[in-house]
């Protein structure tokens, strides 16, 4: 992959997909997309940083604007990718990261929209159920719901160009990283 292109990441939740994305995030070639969300923020999330935390009226006028290029609902709460950064950080030759999920992914695809399109992975079902455990974020009705979703998902690993099995988070990295294109060093 070259500079001006995008790299389209999903994955069940727990699957380490986050934890991939801030790796990337590090490497000044990548702009990371922003998001916009009718959900709550979390305890340290930073509006503008981690998303656009939005009111769900302010939500739809940006869909009446067609100001997104995709938009689903995710867990009861509303998501989408805003066109305008996208294009600009492509124009700007950027590598642009989307973490977004499946149907978001899928809706990209059906537009045509050139991407590595990555399907992250846990290495199966205990440890997923582990890792959403352990995050100490959830309830445990929105851990079973997860759950249940993060199956679904897994149905669709194989619409994607890649599917990374994050076993070993370095191991993962390294894949995605090449995937990319940003394993090699940054030209000067
Ligand atoms: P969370 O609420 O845990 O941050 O994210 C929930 C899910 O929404 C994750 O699978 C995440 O990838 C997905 N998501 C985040 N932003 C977007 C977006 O802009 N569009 C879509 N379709 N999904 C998104």
């Amino acid at each position: 992959m070259a500079a001006g292109c995008m790299v389209v990441i999903s994955g069940p939740s727990g699957s380490g997909k986050s934890s991939i994305c801030r790796r990337l995030i590090q490497d000044p070639r990548v702009v990371f997309s922003v998001s916009a969300t009718t959900r709550a923020p979390r305890a340290g999330e930073v509006d503008g940083v981690d998303y656009h935390f939005l009111s769900k009226e302010r939500f739809r006028e940006h869909i009446e604007k067609g100001e997104f290029i995709e938009h689903a609902e995710v867990h009861g709460n509303l998501y989408g990718t805003l066109r305008q950064p996208m294009d600009d950080a492509i124009a700007a030759g950027k590598v642009y990261l989307l973490e977004i999920d499946v149907q978001g992914a899928l809706q990209l695809r059906e537009l045509g929209i050139e991407a590595e399109y990555i399907f992250v992975a846990p290495p199966n079902h205990e440890t997923l159920r582990e890792r959403l455990v352990g995050r100490g974020t959830d309830a445990p009705e929105v851990i079973e719901r997860r759950l249940k979703k993060a199956l679904d998902e897994m149905e669709e690993s194989h619409r994607y160009d890649h599917v990374v099995v994050n076993a070993n988070l370095e191991a993962a990295i390294g894949e995605v990283l090449r995937i990319a294109g940003l394993d090699a060093p940054q030209e000067v």
